[in-house]
């Protein structure tokens, strides 16, 4: 066991993770970044880049198929889900490699991969993944540390091949009809990716609306494109149970306000939330405070209720700033703000925040 201390610790090298680990690190500070997966998090590798890219194949084959309304002709599209699957993993591992490139290119910022966990107040232990124990120490630690696939309690829902969304992405074949139990962004995007690749698609939302935080106008306006696109799309209609039938098909029974209802797909995508990754940190040990959902909770600049710790990103509970472009830049800025201002906690920053945000 190894004690070691830095200036800075960040956990997880997600969206806000790596720019703010470089930014601390050129900064002079000695800084450790712990990825105990893959280098860019969620959005390069299971999120926004492998969506996007099967986003764009999907649309390539709906406009392919719509081409004869604009006096184009050509013969059936086909869809090969086995070349989308190659096209979508090339693209993450250029944009994974990058970053990685890029970290390690960056002095005074050392990776580690492993896993963290809080055991005092600003001390970690780290499995690093050849499984190797460290201690480590940091005048501030950063939480970055995401969040994954919800897994709802739903009856039987356990004893069914379900999928994820980063599980769906790896699909070698087109699911005949897709299931998507949960109509929110994520749930969303794939089904309008799959029906556009060909499958039928059934949206099952349990509130009345898709996008529950949406204004109702914008949430009805979506589902009528979704139902213009022909999936079928059921609100107000909680899921049951589901079940496997001898014939491999997924059956999900639902509470429609014309009495239960049992839908048979050949494939069923969960997409209902994501909780945060907080789980193995340990937060007790450092005295951090969660909320009831679990997520960190932090004030105006992201420290938490343990003074030097701050939470950034997924991770973070409530809403992101109101003058921020996107949650993870939200996150940079403030916290450089915060460094610049006050030396005891983190010295004076030669950088810039201009230059800190992502
Ligand atoms: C399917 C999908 C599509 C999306 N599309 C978009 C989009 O188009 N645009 C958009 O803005 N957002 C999109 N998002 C959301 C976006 O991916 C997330 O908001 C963003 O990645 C959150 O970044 P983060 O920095 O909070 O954490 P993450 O990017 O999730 O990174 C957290 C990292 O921490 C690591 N980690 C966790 N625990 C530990 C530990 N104890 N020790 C060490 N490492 C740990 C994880 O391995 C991970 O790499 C999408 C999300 C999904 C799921």
């Amino acid at each position: 066991m190894a004690a070691q201390h830095y200036d800075a610790v960040v956990i997880g090298a997600g969206q806000a993770g790596v720019p703010l680990s470089q930014a601390l690190a050129r900064s002079g500070r000695r800084t450790a970044l712990i990825e105990r997966e893959h280098v860019g998090g969620t959005c390069i590798n299971e999120g926004c880049t492998p969506t996007k890219t099967m986003v764009a194949s999907a649309k390539a084959a709906y406009i392919d198929r719509r081409s004869a309304d604009y006096g184009v002709h050509d013969g059936p599209v086909t869809v090969d889900m086995r070349e989308v699957r190659r096209r979508k993993r090339e693209i993450v591992d250029s944009f994974r490699n990058s970053n990685l490139g890029r970290i390690e290119a960056t002095e005074g910022l050392d990776l580690i991969a492993g896993e963290a966990s809080f055991t005092g107040p600003r001390t970690l232990a780290v499995r690093t993944n050849d499984g190797e124990a460290l201690e480590i120490g940091a005048d501030n630690v950063f939480i970055n540390t995401g969040a994954r696939p919800a897994n709802p309690p739903i009856e039987g829902l356990d004893n069914v091949p379900a999928l994820n969304s980063t599980s769906i992405m790896e699909l070698g074949e087109l699911p005949e009809h897709l299931l998507v139990l949960g109509g929110s962004y994520v749930g969303l995007e794939f089904a309008q990716m799959f029906r556009r690749f060909g499958s039928e698609v059934t949206i099952v939302q349990r509130g009345g609306q898709l996008m529950g935080r949406e204004d109702p106008d914008i949430a009805e306006a979506v589902a009528e494109i979704l139902r213009e696109d022909g999936i079928e799309v059921l609100l107000g209609t909680p899921t049951l149970r589901a079940a496997q039938s001898d014939a491999g098909k997924i059956l999900l029974t639902v509470d429609t306000s014309e009495g239960e209802r049992t839908l048979s797909g050949s494939h069923l995508l969960v997409a209902a939330g994501r909780p945060p990754n907080t789980e193995t940190l340990n937060l007790d040990a450092a005295g951090i405070e969660s909320d009831q959902r679990d997520f960190i909770e932090a004030n105006e600049i992201l420290e938490t209720s343990v003074p030097g710790v701050y939470a950034l990103g997924d991770v973070k509970g409530g809403r992101p700033l109101p003058t921020s472009p996107t949650t993870t830049s939200a996150s940079s800025a403030p916290i450089c703000s915060r460094a610049e201002a006050s030396p005891p906690r983190i010295a004076r920053s030669p950088t810039p925040c201009s230059q800190i945000r992502s």
